[in-house]
């Protein structure tokens, strides 16, 4: 038996699965979700978990997770701690070990979606994964491996800076790449519109050529577009996918690509759309247990 359960803790819905892994193909099998407690504690949570692994008792032989935040050390943490609440400092390691006694691993979840689009990359060694959502996120591969850094925390790539005079991030730092590019700047500034609307009915506006609509998708699109010339000059990174419902929103890479096109040829490294959806998760949680055992 070589199946890993994979679980992904997000902050609405927590997903599990089995998971096999044959010539870069991912199984992905008896999947479940259930909802992440609301108003979480740390006991609902630890509950939750024991359900999960409960579910799958004995049809594993390792256990990889991944997660919202920042994994130190088995222990859940955030750049801004207290944007988690009750769930600060979760055990999260601990929490699984109570019931079982194979092998654990975690990483942050933007970094394993990272690792799931990786699988389909054969061509290249250094890749880069970019989910622009309610938030910004990321996940970095050199030499072929995830790289996370000694405190988890590598691949935080929507905290680079965009503009040192821009709106303040939830992370503590002014100016970060999220708080210009994602979602919830999006629906931070349209809502000061004198015809306000949600992310959605934006990109409508957008696609429909509303001058209002376009300039606010050009301001998303021109920071992640520097973010990703970032990326290639820093790490001389091959390859993007880009991801997340912004990212993968009808329209917006074409712009990505037209800020791009406006830098010399070296900052321009090939971008792909994001492959998986829902189970990028489960699958690149998988593959990072497979490398790390
Ligand atoms: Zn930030």
């Amino acid at each position: 038996m070589t199946a890993c359960l994979a679980i992904d803790v997000g902050g609405t819905k927590i997903a599990a699965a089995l998971v096999t892994l044959k010539d870069k193909e991912a199984q992905v099998a008896q999947r479940i979700q259930i909802h992440t407690p609301q108003n979480p504690s740390a006991e609902a949570l630890d509950d939750a978990l024991a359900q999960v692994l409960q579910t799958f008792q004995g049809q594993f032989d390792k256990v990889s997770v991944a997660s919202t935040g920042i994994i130190q050390n088995g222990i859940l943490t955030a750049l801004n701690p207290k944007n988690l609440g009750n769930l600060a400092f979760f055990p999260l390691e601990q929490s699984i070990a109570k019931h079982t006694d194979k092998p654990i691993t975690l990483l942050n979840d933007a970094q394993a979606a990272g690792c799931a689009e990786f699988l389909r990359q054969d061509d290249v060694d250094n890749f880069a994964f970019i989910t622009v959502s309610t938030g910004v996120g990321g996940g970095i591969i050199l030499n072929r491996k995830l790289f996370t850094g000694t405190n988890g925390v590598a691949g935080h790539i929507g905290h680079s800076l965009a503009d040192p005079n821009g709106e303040p991030c939830g992370c503590g730092r002014v100016g970060c790449v999220e708080a210009i590019a994602a979602g919830r700047a999006i629906a931070r500034d349209a809502a000061k519109w004198e015809n306000p609307c949600e992310p959605p009915e934006v990109f409508n506006r957008f696609r429909q050529g509303n001058p209002q609509a376009v300039a606010l998708v050009d301001k998303s699109a021109k920071a992640i577009a520097h973010l990703i010339a970032d990326l290639k000059i820093n790490l001389d990174i091959q390859r993007i996918a880009l991801g997340g419902s912004v990212g993968l929103a009808e329209g917006y890479l074409a712009r990505v690509e037209y800020f791009l096109a406006q830098m010399p040829e070296i900052y321009r490294p090939n971008i792909v759309l994001a492959h998986y959806a829902q189970d990028a998760g489960l699958i690149g949680a998988a593959w990072w247990a497979e490398n790390q055992f």
